[in-house]
């Protein structure tokens, strides 16, 4: 089974979020079971910074927006970059402080069609897996371009907000006809949407947790695209995400001062201090820790904490929150933090040996999402010991199950409605459960014993792709 991953991120070489994760790790644990997977990614400036040694494979050229662009493939082991630094070689993977570059629908766009090109001069795949808005037009440019060949192609939603709509002017630019304009096809309000593109020129389509499938086909959650999903219903799945557990393992985990196993938590214990102490927060280590690591927009609930920050702070406990992302929101953040000095402390920056040492060093994760695809966070938390409280929304639902008071089942706190108070109240749940010792270190303990490796999804994955191979 030959398959390409075509992404816009993936690590080790770049990540900005939960894609650069699963981009990164899905590909070995395919491999793990016999696949041979490549990944196709563009050549960013911050993978240029890294000075990896690469072999040159090819040379080639797209006309694109009237222009013609050359561009160059570069390997780096199993991962090949789309060199064209006109596009790729700026600050910024999608955008900068100022806003989105405002050539993203050529930059993604040619990715799209160059990843192709490369695929296919290098002898073609069995399966091509896109990622998002900003490689869903390769499945249409295959369908445009290369009518009679084999390949088939997967589009894996990690998130729907995100779609990519830009005029219907780009239409030529980008090399499309206008017959794929129409309201079965791109057309989405009178605009470009290229994950529509994805979803209806794929041929499968599948997002990341079976919640989140459900989700993305009611008005609710859609972002307007659950018309476009029911006629691909038979079509779409959902497989929950994975973390690298060799990656994300506090056992062996060298961005932290100490490193613990399920049992022996000792070194969590002195994590927490220096955490505490590294950050100024003047908290006694008895009392609970809540961190948040998170991209600070509207997603991800941070409107739920604000809007019952001060009860919140009334409680005996201590905050840290790791992120950027909407000013308005940042902003927000600032102005509470300074009124909480040594309670409360905001890291604006993308750091991720600081994340490393706040998923260990705390007690409890917090995640109120709005909407979640998956969600890897929390998946995390659960592995370093520090108790998700979620509410309970796409995968989210799927991974925390909340702590049943009677049984003591459970891996933490989830809610269902979005309003403060019930934030509120899952904090003060929080809370109580960690005044009891006993009952807060089964959870942590039920939680570190949860398997959230890729082993079982990426099996689903291998059959997925073996269906679509199996239906030609
Ligand atoms: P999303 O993909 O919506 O951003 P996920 O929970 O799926 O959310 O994945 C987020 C990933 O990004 C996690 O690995 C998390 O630790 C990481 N992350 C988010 N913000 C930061 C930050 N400011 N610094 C370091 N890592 C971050």
């Amino acid at each position: 089974m030959k398959v390409f991953f075509v992404a816009s991120e993936a690590l080790p070489y770049v990540k900005t979020g939960g894609l650069g994760d699963v981009t990164g790790s899905l590909p070995s644990a395919l491999h793990r079971l016999g696949a041979d997977v490549s990944l196709v990614l563009p050549f960013y400036a911050t993978v240029k910074a890294g000075n990896l040694s690469m072999e040159h494979v090819m040379t080639s050229t797209l006309t694109m927006g009237g222009r013609t662009l050359p561009f160059t493939v570069l390997r780096h082991h199993q991962t090949l970059f789309i060199q064209q630094d006109e596009l790729f070689l700026r600050d910024g993977l999608y955008g900068t402080r100022e806003g989105d570059h405002p050539d993203n629908w050529l930059r993604f766009a040619f990715f799209s069609r160059a990843a192709l090109e490369t695929i296919i001069a290098l002898g073609g795949a069995d399966v091509i897996h896109v990622h998002d808005w900003q490689t869903s037009l390769l499945p249409l440019y295959l369908h445009v371009f290369h009518p009679d060949r084999h390949e088939k192609t997967l589009l894996t939603i990690h998130n729907i907000a995100y779609q990519g709509l830009f005029s219907p002017e780009i239409l030529p630019d980008i090399g499309l006809p206008e017959s794929v304009f129409t309201q079965d096809g791109l057309e989405f309000y009178g605009n470009v949407n290229y994950l529509k593109g994805g979803i209806v020129w794929a041929d499968q389509v599948n997002t990341v947790s079976p919640t989140y499938a459900h989700e993305i086909q009611t008005d609710e959650y859609s972002f307007g695209l659950h018309g476009i999903l029911a006629t691909r219903r038979g079509h779409l799945s959902g497989i929950l995400n994975g973390i690298d557990y060799s990656y994300w393992d506090p056992s062996a985990d060298g961005a932290l001062p100490h490193m613990y196993s399920p049992s022996s938590l000792a070194g969590k214990v002195q994590d927490k201090e220096s955490l505490l102490q590294e950050t100024g927060l003047a908290a006694e280590p008895d009392c609970p820790l809540f961190v948040m690591v998170s991209r600070l927009v509207a997603q991800k609930g941070i409107d739920l904490m604000l809007g019952t920050f001060d009860q919140m702070m009334s409680l005996s406990i201590s905050l840290m929150v790791l992120g950027t992302g909407d000013t308005e929101i940042e902003t927000a953040l600032v102005a509470k933090a300074a009124a909480y000095p040594g309670r409360f402390v905001l890291t604006r920056k993308f750091d991720e040996g600081l994340a490393h040492r706040m998923y260990a060093g705390s007690d409890f994760f917090l995640m109120p999402s709005r909407f979640e695809p998956c969600g890897l966070s929390q998946m995390i938390a659960l592995r370093y010991g520090s108790v998700p409280v979620v509410r309970r929304t796409g995968g989210l639902k799927d991974t925390v199950q909340d702590v049943h008071p009677k049984t003591g089942t459970g891996n933490g706190i989830s809610f269902d409605d979005a309003t403060p108070s019930e934030f509120l109240d899952a904090v003060r749940r929080a809370v109580r459960l960690y005044t009891d010792g006993d009952a807060f270190r089964r959870i942590q303990a039920i939680g570190m014993a949860c398997d959230f490796s890729w082993q079982a999804s990426a099996r689903e994955y291998l059959a997925l792709y073996h269906s679509m191979e199996a239906s030609s």
